[in-house]
């Protein structure tokens, strides 16, 4: 272990700004470790990466808010908010993340056993604190600014360790909060599938957000708190929260109907987002959906590779085999009808649907247009006759906004209508609406297995002339070996280490050798989940990139968007 930072920082002052590669390695700091993973090449070089070992000792958090993993992910949430709000904005750049509570490399609360042979000690041991953040290292030019460099790193980092990662200087309450609400959440998902339901939300939820580009809460005198309609309303009891009543979310077919701008989409956006688990104050908190459930949407463009897509698709102008269908620019139905197939592949049980971003030749054919258009002229069977087999033959449930189509009412168990923000039940005046004939014939009875897929390693290659890159871009894409994996359409993934943490989970499917040409991808990614179970963000954080442990369904996602994808025949 390395002493006198700040005299090896004044000594390097004005000396040439590659020289701070001295200062690699462990430093011991006054009640922690700073350790310098890895260095600044020069001022316009990505940041220095760091860490900051905080010992259990000297971080103090009782042993409630953190036995479980639950507990120390939600800790680390609060821990890592509280370190980037001290660090403020300047040269030191801490992964925070936004509404959601994630799984992050950049804080992790040891848990007293580790995945190493070694565990159970350093960054493992029982309550340790680690903060992995990222410093500009300061220069003059191309010079070292030795002052400024001792600002940062010998007072403004143990500022960051002293008033966000230790017990002593927390309001005891707000972190009490924080790890309460988190672990209430994880409880409500886990209730919802012993009760048949797909999700559930709360009443006085708040469900829509400040804009397009603000994921935080909307507020003011307009905002409408969620009600539960009766016919829905199902009460839960919590190990913090107690007793909670909403709406639960039936499992079967959904059908969520209304006019425009009535909350459909917002509504359905709550579901999506109830994957995860939210902080304090979202407005979301008590909203959770199982957590297989996946957003599916339209996305002309996208690659396809040798996806069984013939229960939407029977033939192609082409002649292409359905069946086995690749291409490098789907169309919108045939992008959603894979995107479909493949999430269901991956393990998904629930699939969320909005008319806004579907394709609605996939989702609808009437009557009149059937009379029109032969079945023969006509490769689509459309989604209403399918859904009903979905849930019946392989237990995947579809939720879906629909409000310019009332066929859907034939095969909805049950129906929602959004009013003014508020839903009602409208089930049964649907139902007696779909006794009236309409012309319109089912197209299909059932929708076929699923063809598993298995992957070529070969063809899941993250390296450039023998280095590993992976890096996200935003929200929007995730560059991986010399590729550009567009994400845009894979709706669930929250932000950009999630992003990065979808790259380096495919890494490791292939490092692993999980991935072996031989296993399909639902075997890989179950062997996979077992690791991450065990070791979580460890075995994502051998990397120095910021990143979030992802769930499969958005590692599966990213994977069939890789251009270079290759199935083995
Ligand atoms: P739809 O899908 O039915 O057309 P949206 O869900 O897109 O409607 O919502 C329309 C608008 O209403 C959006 O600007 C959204 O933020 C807002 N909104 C949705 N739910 C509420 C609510 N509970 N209270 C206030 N505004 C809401
Ligand atoms: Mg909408």
């Amino acid at each position: 272990m390395r002493t006198g930072l700040a005299e090896q920082l004044r000594h390097l002052d004005g000396a040439s700004y590659g020289r701070y590669k001295s200062l690699g390695g462990a430093w011991q700091m006054a009640g922690f470790t700073l350790e310098v993973v890895r260095g600044q090449a020069d001022p316009y070089a990505p940041p220095a990466r760091l860490a900051l070992h905080v010992p259990a000792e000297h971080a103090g958090f009782p042993g409630e808010l953190r036995d479980s993993a639950v507990r120390r992910r939600a800790l680390a949430g609060y821990l890592v908010r509280r370190a980037a709000a001290v660090a403020g904005r300047g040269p030191v750049h801490i992964d925070h993340g936004g509404q959601e509570v994630l799984d992050r490399s950049s804080c992790r609360i040891g848990d007293g056993i580790g995945i190493g042979s070694g565990g159970g000690s350093g960054d493992d041991a029982a309550g340790a604190v680690t903060v992995r953040l990222g410093v500009e290292l300061p220069g003059r030019g191309r010079r070292i600014d030795g002052r400024a460099a001792e600002e940062v790193l010998c007072r403004l980092l143990p500022r960051v360790v002293e008033r966000a990662l230790r017990y002593a200087s927390l309001d005891a309450a707000e972190v009490r909060r924080f790890v309460d609400t988190v672990e209430d959440t994880d409880v409500l998902r886990r209730s919802l599938e012993p009760r048949g339901l797909v999700a559930f939300v709360a009443d006085g939820a708040v469900l829509p957000r400040r804009s397009g580009v603000d994921d935080r809460p909307l507020a003011g005198p307009a905002t409408v708190p969620f009600a539960s309609p009766d016919a829905f309303r199902v009460e839960v009891d919590l190990p913090n929260a107690g007793r909670v009543t909403g709406m639960g979310v039936p499992e079967g077919v959904t059908l969520i109907v209304g006019g425009g701008f009535h909350g459909k989409s917002t509504l359905l956006r709550a579901l999506e987002a109830g994957v995860f688990d939210h902080v304090p104050g979202d407005g979301r908190e008590l909203v959770a959906s199982r957590g297989d459930t996946v957003k599916i949407r339209a996305e002309d463009g996208r690659r396809v590779e040798r996806v069984d897509v013939h229960a939407f698709v029977s033939h192609l102008p082409s002649g292409a085999d359905t069946a086995d269908f690749s291409t490098d620019n789907a169309s919108g139905s045939t992008s959603q009808a894979a995107s479909l197939v493949e999430a269901v592949e991956a393990g998904a049980g629930t699939l969320l649907i909005d008319e806004d971003t579907a394709a609605t030749n996939l989702m609808i054919r009437d009557a009149r247009m059937q009379a029109l258009v032969a079945k023969d002229r006509e490769p689509l069977t459309p989604f209403v006759d399918l859904v009903r087999s979905l849930h019946r033959d392989h237990e995947v449930s579809t939720v879906l906004v629909m409000g310019g189509s009332g066929d859907y009412m034939d095969v909805a168990d049950q129906v929602i209508m959004m009013d003014a923000y508020r839903p009602s039940d409208v089930t049964e005046r649907a139902h007696e609406l779909a006794r009236v004939p309409t012309g319109r014939h089912a197209e299909a009875d059932s929708f076929p297995p699923v063809t598993h897929r298995s992957p070529d390693p070969a063809s899941v290659d993250s390296r450039v002339r023998g280095r590993s890159r992976v890096k996200s871009r935003g929200t929007d894409a995730l560059a991986f070996g010399d590729q550009h994996v567009d994400v845009r359409a894979v709706e669930q993934m929250p932000d950009r280490g999630y992003v990065t943490g979808a790259g380096f989970a495919m890494e490791l499917l292939v490092r692993r050798g999980h991935l072996d040409g031989g296993r399909t991808l639902a075997e890989a990614l179950d062997l996979l989940d077992r690791d991450l179970a065990r070791g979580a963000a460890e075995l994502l954080t051998v990397h120095e990139d910021d990143c979030a442990v992802p769930r499969r369904h958005e590692i599966a996602a990213a994977l069939n968007r890789l251009r270079s994808l290759r199935i083995k025949r």
